[in-house]
């Protein structure tokens, strides 16, 4: 006989917070190597033999529905580069309660995959892009081409995805040109998104990351730190007042244009742009008490918070077939899941692990 859930699993934490949307890693390799993310040497092999099957995934999402999980999102890593990463989609979104799947990529296989991504019951996709400039993109992705990207949100644009987002990580230190990105929403329906930079992985494991010695672009990555996140308010007025000098601006709140989504992104835009523009103030301005997530880590581990190196491994409970030990993973998850983020804790993983 099967469990009741309804009575059995509740999908609200300790501090009565709905957590109903999941973060899935599902791999931690990647094609590029963002120097904020991940080593030049990519991840360790080591750890690339204990990620997740895709029957194991989904039947972590089976369990995590029963919790009240609705909305997904396939993450990395970079997602695309798993194989078949578009079949696990078609096999999660046939799972009875997940309403929504959304994935975020570095676009450069969004040409190739973006058709069967909808077929798939991917509604939304979100697609990392930090500058327009050719070289600078080269420089912090260490292997990309920019062109890649771009094809691939125009991809993602005609194959009829719900929503398209850009995902700007914003740095001091990368001397961005914001206006530039911002301003792509004005032509086309695009939701750019401005992301403080999280200075997370404790400064051995970054230091070990960054194999340049001398860049033209940006100061060594090791010696970046909290100061080079750029808060939100601050990036919101220099790129208003750009806009303003080049005849696009200011600014405007857009709060009844909010593109559909479950995130904590708080939304302007330009006067009849097509799009908006979104800032997501995770150091700056914590919104932890509107928290709706947890991840799955691409090894088989529940986090409670991104900020945090508090995991719960499922490895045992799947190699044992123990649904039961699943659920019990979940309800600690719940309960563990902190009231706010203490930036200070650091991290041991690589964003490229977590999933963003
Ligand atoms: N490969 C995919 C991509 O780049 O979109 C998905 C994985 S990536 C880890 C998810 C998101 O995390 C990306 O938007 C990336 O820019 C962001 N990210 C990575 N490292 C970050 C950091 N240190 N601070 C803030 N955002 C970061
Ligand atoms: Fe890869 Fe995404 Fe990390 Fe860049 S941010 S290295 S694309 S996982």
């Amino acid at each position: 006989m099967g469990i009741d859930t309804k009575t059995k699993n509740s999908g609200v934490d300790n501090y009565g917070r709905t957590i109903d949307y999941l973060r899935i890693a599902i791999t931690d390799r990647c094609n590029y190597r963002c120097v904020y993310c991940m080593p030049a040497s990519g991840v360790p092999d080591k750890q690339h033999n204990r990620i997740l099957s895709f029957e194991q995934i989904e039947r972590i999402v089976r369990v995590a529905s029963e919790f009240g999980i609705k909305h997904l999102r396939l993450t990395g890593g970079e997602p695309l580069v798993r194989k078949g990463c578009t079949e696990l989609a078609g096999m999660l979104s046939a799972i009875p309660g997940i309403e929504d799947i959304a994935i975020t990529t570095n676009g450069a296989l969004l040409r190739r995959d973006a058709k069967a991504l909808i077929e798939n019951g991917v509604s939304r996709v979100n697609v990392s892009l930090d500058t327009l400039d050719p070289e600078i993109f080269h420089t912090i992705t260490r292997i990309g081409s920019l062109d890649d990207v771009l094809d691939g949100i125009n991809a993602a644009l005609e194959a009829g995805f719900k929503t398209v987002k850009i995902n700007t990580v914003a740095v001091r230190a990368l001397h961005q040109d914001f206006f530039s990105l911002a301003r792509l929403s004005v032509e086309k329906p695009l939701h750019v998104r401005f992301i403080e930079y999280m200075p997370i992985g404790d400064d051995d494991t970054r230091s070990k990351g960054i194999p340049e010695e001398s860049n033209p672009f940006f100061k060594d990555v090791s010696t970046w730190s909290a100061s080079d996140t750029i808060p939100s308010d601050e990036l919101r007025e220099l790129i208003s007042r750009e806009a303003i000098n080049h005849g696009c601006g200011p600014l405007l709140p857009a709060s009844s244009s909010r593109p559909d989504g479950y995130g904590p992104a708080d939304y302007w835009k330009f006067e009849n742009s097509k799009g908006t523009v979104g800032f997501i103030s995770a150091m700056s301005n914590h919104f932890c008490s509107q928290c709706n997530r947890l991840r799955l880590t691409s090894d088989g581990c529940l986090r409670p918070c991104l900020f945090s190196d508090q995991e719960i491994p499922l490895r045992q409970a799947l190699e044992d077939n123990d649904d039961e030990a699943i659920r019990a993973a979940f309800r600690q998850a719940l309960r563990q899941k902190p009231d706010a983020h203490h930036t200070n804790d650091g991290t041991q993983r690589f964003m490229s692990q977590i999933g963003g």
